[in-house]
């Protein structure tokens, strides 16, 4: 905030000019706000995989002439910064320690839906005084009582799941009755209208088995629940990779593919500066592996990382790096701080040369890099359209939930990378890395997945490019928020 101004000798005439421009001052920007084409709280289920995306598309509409106002949790708050986009808390009855304070799935997701209504509701209301009313909000469509807060209120309501497609599609399948749980070997593969046949470790692991996590598959299921009452359900995916797949359950799952959900500087650099996603649950420590990254030679890097959630056994850990030594390849691998306990104690001494070990950097940046050859991921949807984006070629090593899906979809569908193979207790040996190290690292394979990696690369940024398919939908969006805008501010 300036200081005041010491009290200087105007005339009164300065000061009614003063008063005059001030008062011009406060109705252009009025004027400026009615102008605006809409005003658009966004708001995702606060973990890093969800607020990226959902803060991306905030971005993109704010780059249209949408206000949006992204809103999370008071203890995700201060992670978020990003440029032309406003931030208000909602409480998940958490505000202190948010879903650690929880300890619980199940006790969170009640808590943030009880006093995440109340407060997003309290939101709307504070600003229908303001000069930009809210008349939309985008929900993670992991909290469907979103969409309740917003009909109560007669203002739009916009589904937006952080899942691909394909995934989407065989939820949708369960919660309508189409399919029954729990998925076997013998009731796969599952031949769905749109999708290739998925086989029995391709599925989900939530209907692999639904015991393992309840209220997840409950959760994953209740994006369904009101859908039918959304304005506009969209999918952080585009045409040209899962229009097919999307349309194959469009009756039940009617959604506009608006991805990739990438920063612009990726892609289409229409948003000045936007190079990062504007929001961190961690340090980064970016610079120091870019310091790193620069004395390697161009695609000699294997950049490692499991995402912000999954967590590794020490088991698989300790194979993980002994894959990686033996490779002798370039590597720098994200461990974060609490799973660094269960790094073997001979690793990092015994890699100084070869490796860089960090507990958190900003991805796009290393795989944006001309020194990394190669991503093993576990497949998270986001991990996913980054390398894809970016024309980095994959290792999926998929854990649980949807990565198992994904992975596929890398390997046999997109052919942009390889899928590694657990063995019978659900663990991928340093033998079998390996085997994948080399394959998309060197080799014939490792030119023709490059190949494919370049294509999709070309495609997703075609995709978001003006006048492409997904930019197309989210044009149609905001044309629509626009002249309903006009309705409500009476212009
Ligand atoms: N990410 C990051 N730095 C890291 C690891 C991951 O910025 O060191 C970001 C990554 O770019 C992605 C998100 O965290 O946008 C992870 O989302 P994803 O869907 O891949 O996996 P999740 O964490 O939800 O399992």
């Amino acid at each position: 905030m300036k200081p005041l101004q010491p009290s200087s000798p105007h005339s009164v005439y300065d000061r009614d000019r003063d008063r005059d421009r001030e008062r011009e001052g406060a109705l252009s920007k009025e004027m400026e706000d009615k102008q605006m084409k809409g005003h658009v709280l966004v708001l995702p289920y606060p973990s890093q995989g969800h607020i990226n995306p959902l803060l991306q598309f905030a971005k993109r509409l704010a780059s249209k002439g949408v206000k949006a106002t992204l809103t999370t949790t008071h203890y995700t708050l201060n992670s978020i910064s990003a440029a032309h986009i406003g931030v208000e808390p909602i409480s998940d009855g958490f505000d202190e320690g948010g879903f650690s304070q929880a300890g619980n799935v199940d006790f969170y997701l009640k808590s943030f839906r009880d006093h995440g209504s109340r407060t997003l509701a309290e939101l709307i209301q504070k600003f229908s005084n303001s000069a930009t009313p809210v008349n939309c909000v985008v929900y993670d469509s992991f909290l469907p009582w979103a969409l309740d807060v917003a009909k109560q209120h007669g203002i739009y309501g916009a589904a937006f799941f952080t899942n691909s497609a394909t995934v989407c599609s065989i939820f949708a399948h369960i919660h309508h009755g189409l399919l029954t749980l729990p998925l076997t070997p013998e009731t796969t593969p599952l031949l769905l209208p749109g999708l290739p046949p998925l086989y029995f470790p391709d599925l989900p692991s939530f209907l692999r088995f639904p015991d393992s996590y309840p209220a997840y598959l409950a959760m994953k299921l209740s994006q369904y629940s009101n859908l039918n009452q959304a304005d506009w359900v969209f999918s952080n995916t585009f045409e040209e990779l899962e229009g097919k797949e999307a349309r194959g359950v469009s009756e039940i799952w009617p959604a506009k593919l608006i991805g990739p959900m990438v920063p612009s500087a990726y892609l289409d650099e229409r948003i000045k500066g936007d190079r990062g996603y504007g929001s961190s649950l961690w340090k980064p420590l970016s610079e120091e592996c870019i310091e790193w990254l620069e004395t390697k030679p161009s695609n000699s890097v294997v950049y490692v990382s499991f995402g912000s959630m999954v967590s590794l056994s020490e088991e698989q850990i300790a194979e993980l790096a002994w894959g990686l030594k033996e490779s002798n390849m370039y590597f720098l691998w994200v461990v974060r701080d609490s799973e660094q306990q269960n790094l073997p104690k001979w690793f990092l001494d015994s890699v100084q040369e070869k490796g860089k070990v960090v507990t958190w950097c900003n991805q796009l940046e290393m795989l944006a890099h001309r020194t990394v050859g190669c991503f093993v991921t576990h497949c998270g949807w986001n991990s996913t359209l980054e390398g894809l984006s970016l024309g980095v070629p994959m290792i999926g090593v998929p854990k649980w939930t949807d990565q198992l899906t994904d992975a596929k979809f890398v390997e046999e569908i997109w052919e942009i990378g390889v899928r590694a193979k657990e063995d019978e207790v659900g663990v991928v040996r340093k033998d079998e890395l390996l085997r994948c190290l080399k394959e998309v690292m060197e080799g014939d394979k490792s030119k023709e997945i490059k190949r494919n990696a370049n294509k999709w690369r070309d495609s997703a940024m075609k995709t978001i490019t003006e006048g492409g398919s997904s930019d197309k939908c989210i044009d149609e969006f905001v044309q629509h928020l626009m002249a309903s805008y006009q309705n409500l501010n009476g212009l």
